[in-house]
């Protein structure tokens, strides 16, 4: 039997005008996630965009799976598709191709949606007719129009008759791209890629900054990044992973800065190279995992000294919530197995015994000032190393 996934765009229904740009950076993302399993024809028609294999021997089940990472898409379904547009097909598809939930059901009802106004028969005798078919096939069925176990959907489209059953839910959020492009400051930590996560669904198309500082880090913990990156690219699609070199920087910290404000001038560090290289890459914004009072640079005040760095605009999705929220979405993304493997960050080495939580922000510049980082930021910022990042297979 012939199958379809017929997809729901969710918010940009909403968008007005900018509705077809939507439209078109979602069937575009759909074809790059979608194009490794083989070739499909991707069109749409009143908020329902259709996904057609066109090979025979398509995973259908990897093909849902994609999909179901996809933001732009409220709900799917993979439905069969009638061998002709006529009631006696569609009377013989549904029973067998919904065989397996009818089975397992007590209670159901049909929902007719018929666009091609053609069609001889009104959807309420489709339903009718369909309940029939249906009741005498699986008489232990009983009709539940209010809260069925199944609800058989016949659409009948101008280009054929489709029979599928409850719709599976999408990722949500809005097609990537479409939100603009931003810098995402990435650890090897739980929070940063779940950040990356909330606000690719946004519609943010992002590349990854990773701050390491050999020896005291390890190549180990920059690929730790790399598999973090190629889970989250699944949904924020594919980017470029910049590893900015951090050791020189960080050792003229430990040598040149007083002690309790290490951890703060790195951070406002980190923001300022950040925004240089977003800068250089047609981004508007930073995104960091930061989540408020987890850690002494967490603070109201540190991150009102952190935020002074930029002038761009820093997404932090995660400064409203708990670390167990925050483990959940890694749980669900597939992140956290990897982000608890235990290699050190270079925000572990040299941290200050006694960090200031409420740092004052003119002994921050000045310390920063005297130190005088720039010769060092512009040879770091001179020596990134670029990784292309995919999606996990
Ligand atoms: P995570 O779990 O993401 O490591 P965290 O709770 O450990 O976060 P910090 O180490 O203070 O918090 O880092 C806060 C944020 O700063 C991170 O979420 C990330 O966005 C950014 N960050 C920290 N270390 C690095 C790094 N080595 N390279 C790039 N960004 C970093
Ligand atoms: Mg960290």
């Amino acid at each position: 039997m012939k199958e379809i996934l017929l997809l729901k765009n969710g918010e940009i229904v909403l968008k007005g005008l900018n509705r077809r740009q939507f439209e078109d950076a979602l069937k575009k993302n759909i074809r790059s996630v979608l194009r490794p399993l083989g070739s499909f024809e991707i069109t749409s028609a009143q908020s329902t965009i259709s996904v057609r294999p066109l090979d025979d021997d398509i995973d259908l089940d990897e093909a849902c799976e994609r999909v179901a990472r996809i933001f732009g898409i409220v709900s799917f379904s993979r439905a069969a598709v009638c061998d002709e547009k006529t009631m006696e097909s569609v009377l013989e598809t549904a029973p067998v191709y919904l065989e397996k939930q009818l089975r397992t059901a007590k209670t159901f009802k049909v929902e007719a949606k018929r666009s091609d106004k053609k069609f001889p028969l009104k959807s309420p005798e489709i339903c009718r007719e369909v309940g029939g078919k249906i009741l005498s096939k699986f008489p232990h069925l009983r009709v539940d129009v209010r809260d069925p176990d199944v609800t058989v959907y016949v659409e009948i489209r101008d280009t054929a008759a489709y029979i599928h059953a409850n719709a599976i839910r999408g990722a949500g959020g809005i097609p990537i791209g479409t939100g603009g492009r931003a810098v995402l400051l990435i650890s090897g930590g739980i929070d940063s890629p779940v950040a990356a996560y909330m606000m690719a669904k946004r519609g943010l198309r992002m590349i990854a900054v990773h701050f390491a500082s050999p020896p005291y880090t390890s190549q180990r913990a920059e690929d730790k990044v790399v598999r973090l990156l190629q889970k989250v690219s699944r949904y924020a699609g594919p980017m470029t992973m910049f590893t900015v070199p951090f050791t020189k920087i960080q050792e003229k910290l430990r040598d040149d800065c007083p002690e309790e404000l290490f951890t703060i001038i790195m951070r406002r560090l980190m923001m300022e190279m950040s925004q240089r290289i977003a800068r250089d890459h047609d981004c508007s914004a930073l995104i960091t995992g930061e989540s408020l009072g987890q850690v002494a640079s967490q603070t109201i005040g540190a991150l009102n000294c952190t935020d002074e760095a930029a002038d761009m605009v820093v997404f932090r999705p995660l400064i409203g919530m708990d670390k167990q929220e925050i483990i959940d979405i890694s749980y669900k993304i597939d992140t956290y197995r990897t982000s608890i493997e235990p290699y050190e960050d270079c925000c572990t080495v040299f941290t200050p015994r006694h960090p200031r939580t409420k740092p004052v922000l003119k002994f921050v510049k000045e310390a920063q000032e005297k130190a005088g980082f720039e010769p060092l930021i512009e040879e770091a910022l001179n020596n990134l190393k670029k990784t292309p990042i995919f999606p996990e297979e």
